[in-house]
């Protein structure tokens, strides 16, 4: 979300006839958008700053405009801490940012905009892609539940979904201009038009884009598993577009920590769905979240966490250590984890899902598969292509492509976070 986000902050100050630059020594504007998701946004924050006051001290003309999760959740203390910021910006005030470095130049004074709900959703902003072939598109914002570890709730309000046909619209506005592939973003996806309808619309939308002519691939991020419901899989199922990938978060495999986390769905109902869901799409990938060490998690917790990443065969995984977000309830639970307990089951998990994930990979050797070019020539060797298969795994090809053109692809190797593949 925080990706997208900056598309469109990129998007939205073009259109207003700045143009961009990764030098700052030559930026009459810098912008940062930040995430309090992940540990030590804060310290990033505040020392990014401090080294832009420096700069600002040579260029004082030099506007700098701080936005994001973080800044809506300590809106106080990042203008306390750092009274140089021109211009601030809450969550729900990204459209503003033009009019706010505007009020800058002329009242001479800070610009600061933070609003409790949202009247534009980002996504009906213009947008800097990062890349041209694929785009973001936010089909709600904000979150109803109240998982104990999460900042989101309180940073980006209860859920607000966006009308059906807009979303439409706007995707196909964006495969007219090029979009191949559309990945659809809210915290809670399946719960999609539950505030606009008093049901969740998101199978119903996903049968809607998939009648968008010329969308080849269409993704979205994140389903709660306590909110799954069988016609998303019956859509996804009889949705061409979609891709046989699915992000369901895990968290742990213990039911008793699921409990204190506030995720409303025990191991057992979590497996079924991922039954339900291959039965249906025998194909399909898998990827998950996991956090290891939350407070009051024992060994025998963290088995039974092991034991589900064993049972649900993920094809890849995020891992996370526990670290406690200020303003959670988790962060006021005490009884920690101690840090070398974290590390330790961390490496353990980590190589358990290594070894699920290349076995997974392996099972692909030698198939056919479309992959989706990235990148015309990776890092690390200029004549290697990169691609995305439909179920979400990176490919290394040989040869240069051109991003955004679809290659079938024979997969000649496999790791546990890549295929290699021949053009077919
Ligand atoms: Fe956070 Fe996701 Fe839980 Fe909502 S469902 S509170 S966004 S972890």
């Amino acid at each position: 979300m925080n990706e997208h986000d900056s598309e469109r902050v990129a998007g939205l100050l073009e259109s207003h006839g700045y143009t961009r630059t990764t030098a700052i020594d030559e930026a009459d504007v810098v912008v940062l958008n930040t995430c309090a998701i992940r540990e030590n946004a804060d310290n990033r924050l505040y020392g990014t700053l401090g080294q832009l006051k420096r700069t600002k001290e040579q260029r004082p003309a030099m506007r700098i405009a701080v936005g994001g999760c973080l800044v809506q959740k300590d809106k106080q203390l990042v203008l306390a801490k750092a009274p140089w910021v021109d211009v601030a910006f809450g969550t729900f005030a990204v459209g503003e940012l033009p009019h706010l470095l505007g009020r800058r130049e002329r009242t001479g004074l800070p610009a600061f905009e933070f609003r409790e709900q949202t009247d534009v959703f980002p996504s009906a902003l213009p947008a800097r892609r990062e890349q041209p072939f694929h785009a973001w598109v936010a089909v709600s914002v904000g979150c109803d539940n109240s998982c104990t570890f999460c900042i989101v709730p309180f940073v980006r309000g209860p859920q607000v979904s966006r009308p059906m046909d807009d979303v439409v619209k706007e995707v196909r506005r964006l495969v007219d201009d090029g979009v191949v592939e559309v990945t659809l973003l809210g915290q809670n996806v399946n719960t999609y038009g539950r505030d606009l309808d008093g049901r969740a619309l998101f199978a119903d939308l996903l049968r809607a884009l998939d009648r968008v002519e010329g969308l080849r691939r269409l993704r979205f991020t994140s389903p709660h598993p306590h909110d799954f419901t069988p016609d998303v899989i019956d859509a996804m199922a009889a949705s061409p577009s979609v891709c046989e990938h699915i992000h369901f978060p895990l968290q742990s495999g213990s039911d008793r920590i699921l409990a204190r986390m506030r995720r409303s769905y025990r191991i057992e109902r979590y497996l079924g769905w991922l039954e339900r869901i291959r039965s249906a799409i025998p194909d399909i990938a898998v990827s998950t979240d996991v956090i290891v060490g939350f407070p009051g998690e024992s060994e025998a917790d963290f088995a039974a966490t092991l034991e589900a990443v064993e049972r649900a065969r993920f094809d890849s995984a995020y891992t996370f250590q526990y670290s406690p977000r200020p303003g959670t309830a988790a962060a006021e639970m005490g009884d920690p984890v101690p840090p070398d307990l974290v590390q330790e089951r961390f490496a353990r998990l980590v190589e358990a899902q290594e070894r699920i994930s290349l076995e997974r990979n392996r099972a692909a050797l030698g198939t056919r598969v479309e992959a989706l070019i990235e990148e015309s020539g990776s890092r690390k060797d200029a004549a290697r292509a990169t691609g995305r298969t439909r179920t979400n795994k990176l490919v290394h090809l040989e040869g240069r492509r051109r991003p955004g053109e679809f290659v079938d692809v024979i997969v000649t190797g496999a790791h546990p976070h890549h295929l290699a593949a021949v053009p077919a």
